[in-house]
This record gives C-alpha cells, sequence and structure tokens, in this order.
C-alpha cells in the first residue's frame, strides 16, 4: 500500500520531463488506443509527445494532474508506482505538479 501523500493525482511529477523522448511505446501498447497526433516517430521507435515540459495528455487545472487517456496510458506509465525509487526520483526532480521544469521553461508552476 503507497503512503498516502503519494497521490498521483495531487502530483503529476512523473508526467513531466524535460526530454521530449521521455516517454516511448513498448511491444504491449500496440493494442492501445492513444490519439495519433499526440505520438510522434523517430529512428524506428514512436514516442508520446511532449509540450510544456509535460506529456500532452497530462491535464493540469484546479490543482490536480489527470492523465487524459488513463484507461489507455502506455505500459510505462502503468509500470511506474507510487512511492517506488522512480517516484521519490520524479518528484525530486520535476516537483509536485512538475514545479521545476516549469519554472525552468519560465511557466507559473
Ligand atoms: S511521481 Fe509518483 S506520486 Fe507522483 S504521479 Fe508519478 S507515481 Fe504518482
Ligand atoms: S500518458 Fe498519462 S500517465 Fe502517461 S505520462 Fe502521459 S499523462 Fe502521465
Amino acid at each position: 500500500m503507497p503512503d498516502p501523500s503519494f497521490d498521483c493525482v495531487s502530483c503529476g511529477a512523473c508526467c513531466f520531463s524535460r526530454n521530449p523522448r521521455y516517454l516511448a511505446l513498448l511491444p504491449w501498447d500496440a493494442s492501445r488506443t492513444l490519439p495519433a497526433d499526440s505520438l510522434f516517430s523517430e529512428g524506428g521507435q514512436t514516442f508520446v509527445k511532449f509540450d510544456c515540459g509535460h506529456c500532452v495528455h497530462l491535464q493540469l487545472a484546479g490543482g490536480k494532474a489527470v492523465c487524459g487517456v488513463y484507461d489507455d496510458r502506455p505500459e510505462a506509465c502503468r509500470a511506474f508506482r507510487a512511492g517506488s525509487f522512480e517516484c521519490v526520483k520524479a518528484r525530486r526532480a520535476n516537483g509536485i505538479m512538475g514545479a521545476n521544469v516549469r519554472d525552468a521553461e519560465g511557466e507559473p508552476a
């Protein structure tokens, strides 16, 4: 059971990245339905687009961070566990609601 403070809807840190090739689709994603205009291909690999430092499917409003394609989210997102080492690392690097990434891009946090 993850720590209750690891509430993904109040966080969203792992949906932020400065790397535009952060979220690559994997073979298991072939059966998932993601909007074609949210994807791009490079070097034989397909990636989810990022904009303003976060995945284009991340919806930020009212202090909440919601995945707009939750039922079809990629395998990499499904494997990411709240409270894991990677989760803590993402929160530290990107900040809650991506505060560190967004500040770096001059956007209001
Ligand atoms: S960084 Fe952790 S708590 Fe935050 S959204 Fe990702 S999995 Fe959830
Ligand atoms: S698909 Fe959803 S869970 Fe995955 S990075 Fe984008 S917003 Fe986050």
